[in-house]
Formats: C-alpha cells, sequence, structure tokens
C-alpha cells in the first residue's frame, strides 16, 4: 500500500496532524491507532480543564477528542483501529498488524510520529518490599475507574504528584475512597499548581513534599507502606518513618515519551526530552518523518499538543508537495542557564515563519527573562513573574527576530 501520509497514533497529536495535512490539500492520509477508538488518553479523561486555549472552554478530554474526530470525519481521512505499527525504518516503510489484515505493509512519502507516552511503573524506580496486587500506576487506576466502572481500592496512598496522580486524588476521593496522602520526593510538587489546588487543596488531601515509599507491605494485596522523608540527596532519613496502613498504592512517578518505533527508524533521540530531535516544522533528523505530541515531550496541557500537532500536519504536507527549502546547516538551539530543555532543538527552514519554542526550566526562580541570543546579541527576552519546573514556559519569536540568528540561538532563564 503508497500512501502520501501516514500518522502513527490516533489521540490528540495524530489527530490535529492529521487534520492539518489534509487542510493543506493531501487527501490520501493514515491514521493508524492501536486501540479500539480515536482520541488517545483522552476519553479515560472525563475531567474539565482542556482547550481553554485553543476553543476558550473548558472542555472534559472526551469532548475535547470529540471535537477533532468529529472533524477527521468529515474528510476522507481513512483510520485503521485496533491496528498496531510494529515497526518503520528510515525508508518510511511501515509494518502494522491487525486482526482483519493481518500483516499490512505500507510505503509512506512521510510518516508522523504520534504515539504520545507511558508511565513510569514500580519497577523503574525499585521500590523495595513485598509484590502484592493494589499497586497501579495512575493512568490505569484511571482507566479502571472511568471506562470500566471498576474501583482499585478503598484506602489509597498516592506517590508522586505528577498531573496524573493529583487528578487521582480527587478521582479516589469522589468515588468513597479514603486518600491518606500523596507523597513527593522532590521539595516542589511534580504536577500543575492549578492540579494541587483544585484536586489536592480543595478536598484536604495532604501534600507531603521531601518524601517517599521505603516499603510496600502484604501476602496477597496490599497491607501497607512505610514512608520517611528524604534528604536533598533523596536519601531516607532515619528516624522518620511512618506506616500506613493502606489497601492500595498509586504511582504518578512520570511519563515516557513511547520511541521503540522512532528508534528503530534511526531517529535522533534528544537525552533530555527522551523524544526525537524537531526542526521548527516538528521534522525529525530523518527527512520526511515528522513527531508532535507527548512522543516529542510530555505536555502540560493538550492545547500545545494541537498546536505543535497543527505544525507537523502541515510541515508533512510541505515535505510530500516539495515546497520547503532548507539550509545545509541547521541553526542549533542551545539550552543556557536554568534551561532543562527546549524543543524544537534544531530551525532547518531556509524562510522561516514565526516559531514557538516549548522550553522547561531545571528549578524554580522567580521574577526572571526568558533571553535568546545569538552570537552574543540579546534578540528576545519576556519577563516571567515565575517558572517551575512543571510549568511549561513558551516563547514566540517572530520571523524577524529569527532572521538575524546565525548558526546557534541560545535561549536562557536569567535573574
Ligand atoms: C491522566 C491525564 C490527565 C490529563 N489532564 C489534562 C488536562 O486537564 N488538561 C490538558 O490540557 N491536558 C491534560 N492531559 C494531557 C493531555 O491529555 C496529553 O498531553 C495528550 O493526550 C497527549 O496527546 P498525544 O496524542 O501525544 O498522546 P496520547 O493521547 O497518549 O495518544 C497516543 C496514541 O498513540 C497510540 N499508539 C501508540 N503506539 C502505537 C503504535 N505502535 N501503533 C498504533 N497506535 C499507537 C496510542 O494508543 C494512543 O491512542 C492529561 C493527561 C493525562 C494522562
Amino acid at each position: 500500500m503508497e500512501v502520501d501520509i501516514v500518522v502513527i497514533g490516533g489521540g490528540p497529536a495524530g489527530l490535529a496532524a492529521a487534520l492539518s495535512a489534509y487542510e493543506k490539500g493531501i487527501t490520501d492520509v493514515v491514521i493508524i491507532e492501536r486501540d479500539f477508538e480515536l482520541g488517545g488518553i483522552l476519553p479515560q479523561c472525563i475531567h474539565d480543564g482542556f482547550g481553554n486555549f485553543i476553543f476558550g472552554e473548558m472542555l472534559t478530554g472526551p469532548e475535547y477528542a470529540q471535537r477533532y474526530i468529529d472533524g477527521v470525519e468529515k474528510t476522507d481521512i481513512h483510520v485503521k483501529l485496533n491496528t498496531m505499527v510494529l515497526d518503520i525504518d528510515s525508508e518510511k516503510r511501515i509494518t502494522a498488524v491487525n486482526p482483519e489484515d493481518g500483516l499490512i505493509q505500507m510505503e509512506a512519502k512521510a510518516i508522523i510520529l504520534a504515539m504520545g507516552c507511558r508511565e513510569r511503573t514500580r519497577a523503574q524506580i525499585l521500590i523495595p518490599g513485598d509484590r502484592p496486587s493494589g499497586i497501579y500506576t495512575a493512568g490505569v487506576a484511571q482507566r479502571y475507574i472511568n471506562m470500566e466502572g471498576l474501583m482499585p481500592g478503598k484506602k489509597v496512598v498516592i506517590l508522586g504528584s505528577g498531573d496524573v496522580g493529583l487528578i487521582m486524588a480527587r478521582r479516589f476521593t469522589l468515588e468513597g475512597a479514603d486518600v491518606e496522602g500523596v507523597y513527593e520526593i522532590l521539595r516542589h510538587p511534580g504536577g500543575l499548581t492549578r492540579n494541587v489546588v483544585q484536586c489536592l487543596q480543595d478536598y484536604n488531601i495532604p501534600l507531603h513534599l521531601s518524601h517517599t515509599i521505603i516499603n510496600i507491605k502484604g501476602k496477597k494485596r496490599v497491607e501497607g507502606v512505610t514512608v520517611a522523608k528524604v534528604d536533598s540527596q533523596w536519601k531516607p532519613i532515619k528516624g522518620t518513618e511512618r506506616v500506613i496502613p493502606c489497601d492500595t498504592v498509586i504511582l504518578s512517578v512520570g511519563l515516557i515519551p513511547e520511541n521503540e518505533l522512532s528508534q528503530k527508524a534511526h531517529v535522533q533521540i534528544d537525552s533530555r526530552t527522551s523524544g526525537p530531535v524537531v526542526d521548527e516544522c516538528m521534522e525529525t533528523s530523518i527527512p520526511g518523518i515528522f513527531a508532535c505530541g507527548n512522543v516529542v515531550h510530555v505536555h502540560d496541557l493538550v492545547d500545545d499538543v494541537s498546536e505543535a500537532a497543527d505544525t507537523a500536519g502541515k510541515g508533512a504536507a510541505d515535505y510530500v508537495t516539495g515546497k520547503r527549502e532548507k539550509r545545509t546547516i541547521p541553526i542549533t538551539v542551545t539550552n543556557g542557564r536554568n534551561v532543562a530543555y527546549v524543543v524544537p532543538q534544531t530551525i532547518g527552514g531556509k524562510k522561516v515563519d514565526d516559531v514557538t519554542f516549548y522550553l522547561r526550566v531545571k528549578r524554580i526562580e522567580k521574577n526572571v527573562k526568558v533571553v535568546g541570543s545569538s552570537n552574543g546579541k540579546e534578540i528576545y527576552t519576556k519577563k516571567e513573574r515565575i517558572v517551575k519546573p512543571p510549568e511549561m514556559v513558551k516563547i514566540h519569536l517572530s520571523s524577524d527576530e529569527l532572521r538575524n540568528i546565525k548558526n546557534e540561538l541560545l535561549i536562557e532563564v536569567n535573574p
């Protein structure tokens, strides 16, 4: 099967990318999704908080996804559900499998990677103790409660204060469970301030910063955990241990971009984001392979995912029609003071429109300036009252500002 554009993943990123490529005139587009329905993680996110920027409304996850699904249904974009992509290569050959067609092979002119991310598990953070049932990642517990109608437990301890964990603290409480507390190893919450307020403080659920679980006890089912305070090196402090009886442990200890397929195609991965290195069109290091959404870096807000996916879709359409002229050597975007990462990492086009850069800081700082400079010359500056690692910072550089860049754009956060 030969296709102009194949989109891998039918979550918000894949849907928005497919639609924008279609609107740019590429009608031969296929979305491949392994689940039985479109929408990615959104069908299980029944709380509101989606779409504030794009639609100016606070939508639930399913409502937000439905707007894009309706958009796709009005086009002749071909959707293959229950279909798992097993392999891609740098020649843009795709191998997938589903129960109806068996093994499927496709050759695409362009591929858009939109596989999202997955949750870190107990095995990745090495919590000592027994291995009873009753330990779930927050996303799995969310799926059980919101989609399968199953209640995972009654007395819950949550490890990690990522957004999914915070949302699940509220969800368990609303469903009648007792959430003893949320324990976070860092000195600051891992999730958005709005979720700390709306999901913990509004429900009197305690957040214990600089704490972790040092033991899980239970024969068949979890019977309790031991928590302890940690020092600045994250080592448990002797004498601060506390045993908490509970039947359920929920882990919200980070998300990892899902890049096994990207690696098979030898796409360059940025060790800071764990996602592909992309340019301003969301094109990876392999020409014609684009990426967007949580597969590139973990986003806080779905609106930003849709925005970047729109760019990827347009970029892929221009690639297929051969409209884009590239620089021989791309401009490198480098991370300066208090910058953990910046996306996009390069600027590859000869003629560049305005570009939105997404960055995360390493530590909390107040009253700072986000500065973009090239060859020692400041070309962009934006004041921020406060910057925090969990809250992504967005900066827009105009095509005029970008024209002043020579070979490198340095982005830093200065006092
Ligand atoms: C619990 C939770 C709560 C959230 N709350 C909010 C909120 O309140 N407000 C907000 O704005 N954002 C929120 N977000 C963030 C937002 O949902 C994500 O940023 C967004 O869903 C990412 O979109 P995506 O398309 O990149 O990934 P996903 O939604 O994860 O979609 C990826 C898709 O790719 C498919 N896929 C993966 N690999 C393959 C393969 N090999 N073959 C075929 N298909 C594949 C998956 O099945 C999935 O459908 C929340 C996220 C979570 C997890």
